[in-house]
């Protein structure tokens, strides 16, 4: 049910599938993107602005620097990082007025120039270590018959960051990013980070393709791998979370840590493995654009790596596994329907009033600000009706206005809670305490980064 996942969500407006078929205006719109290229609709629009502002938000609370970086460049760039010679089959190449240029496959090259053209420009006052953050869109090759749904595509959406920093700054810079890893990931996706939901993965470079695969030599790498499994060792003293080496599985440019994720898998009812954040360790590109030699005029050190990290990975595929795992289910925060207000009719004289008074309710949520709908059902098909609206809009508030709260002034309301994988029943002495629900609903994020985004937006087409 849950295989094809740009049919997952809210209704069919979260994505467009896009298919090879024959096209057929108004049904396979997405022939014309061509396969890989998810078309993110209503649905999926609003979920990635939001996820943007609270990613944006959290790195620069963190020390991060935003910058945007475009899309295609001079293969030039990509000659100078040794891309086009180990990555080249990954890459897309354009030919523009005679000239080479790529499809950015990385954003990591670009994050360089912005640094050089900084220390060139400011010298000893840009302190290390320095991050560099960016949502970077980028795109690589994969054979039409390996994409799938939005797990295999062609362009995609990393949260992606670059740090620069001394050799005796690395071992805290690294520790310091799983540490935000596990609080954006319990805080916004109340995915838990311990040692009964995730593994790391110490990706290690094949010592007989050293030159040929990755770049520098056995000398280097095994002093890079040497530092990554003390990291692994440090985490697993703090937290307890088991690693395992995979040979041959690192960066070209650097050994890497990858986090495992045990996953709902609702086929089975079991649990399934998916690779979340990377970690990695790279010595090599620092020297391919002879950072060590700036820094020396800059800072009087040479001794200069970079760590490229990313929490997310790919935004794509990460909503795709996400959708899966909790069903198309998504935190209060994303959620493109957050409220779901329902007047219950009972047929009888007073109908009329608890309809209005539901939409008196829904309407004070959309004045701060939160994305609800207001409907009505008979009371006989209530339970029917409710259970449809969790299946299909999965709204982490429902809120019930019958007869009885129509008298009262009460309000009885469900909030999602994701630790129980279920709702709790809240009742609200009046229409006042609105707020203290919603503030209960942020809890988290707000831990996270501050006042969350409260986008309103008209769903109503979708109930
Ligand atoms: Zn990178």
């Amino acid at each position: 049910m849950y295989r094809d996942h740009m049919d997952i969500a809210y209704d069919k407006d979260i994505l467009i599938k896009p298919t090879s078929r024959v096209p057929m205006i108004g049904r396979e719109y997405g022939y014309y993107t061509g396969p890989g290229n998810p078309l993110f609709s209503l649905g999926g629009g609003l979920v990635r602005s939001i996820l943007y502002y609270i990613l944006t938000k959290y790195h620069v609370k963190r020390g991060y620097y935003v910058v945007e970086t475009p899309i295609i460049a001079r293969t030039t760039l990509y000659e100078l990082t040794g891309h086009l010679s180990f990555y080249r089959e990954n890459m897309f190449l354009l030919d523009i007025e005679g000239d080479q240029y790529a499809l950015k496959p990385m954003n990591c090259p670009y994050h360089v120039l912005i640094f050089m053209n900084l220390l060139e420009k400011y010298s000893h006052k840009i302190k290390l270590p320095f991050k560099v953050f960016e949502l970077g869109k980028v795109h690589r090759y994969e054979i039409s018959g390996a994409l799938k749904g939005l797990m295999r595509v062609r362009g995609f959406t990393q949260d992606d960051a670059h740090l620069f920093a001394r050799e005796e700054q690395i071992a805290d810079l690294f520790l310091s990013v799983f540490s935000d890893l596990k609080d954006l990931y319990e805080k916004l996706f109340h995915m838990s980070i311990t040692a009964e939901s995730v593994k790391l993965r110490i990706s290690l470079s094949d010592k007989s393709k050293i030159g040929e695969e990755y770049m520098g030599s056995p000398e280097e790498w095994s002093v890079a791998e040497e530092k990554l499994v003390k990291m692994a060792e440090e985490i697993h003293r703090r937290y307890g979370i088991e690693y395992f080496a995979a040979k041959g599985e690192a960066a070209f440019y650097g050994p890497k840590l990858d986090v495992i994720a045990l996953l709902p898998d609702p086929e089975t009812g079991g649990k399934k493995e998916w690779q979340i954040g990377t970690i990695q360790f790279d010595f090599n590109l620092p020297r391919k654009f002879k950072l060590n030699k700036l820094l020396e005029k800059t800072h009087g050190v040479s001794d200069i790596y970079m760590i490229h990290r990313a929490l997310l990975g790919s935004i794509e595929r990460f909503l795709g596994v996400y959708l899966e795992a909790y069903q198309g289910r998504l935190p209060y925060v994303l959620s493109p329907v957050q409220a779901v207000v329902i007047g219950i009719k009972s047929g009888g004289d007073r109908d009329a009033e608890v309809v209005k008074y539901a939409e008196q309710v829904a309407s004070r949520l959309q004045e701060m600000d939160v994305r609800t709908v207001a409907s009505s059902m008979d009371r006989p098909h209530l339970s029917g009706y409710v259970r449809k609206i969790r299946s299909t809009l999965h709204p982490p508030i429902l809120i019930y206005i019958g007869e009885r709260e129509l008298e009262s002034g009460k309000i009885s309301a469900a909030l999602y809670d994701f630790s129980r994988r279920n709702y709790k029943k809240i009742t609200l002495e009046s229409m006042d305490d609105l707020g203290a629900l919603i503030d209960e609903a942020e809890k988290d994020i707000r831990e996270l980064i501050g006042n969350p985004p409260r986008y309103y937006v008209d769903i109503s087409y979708m109930v």
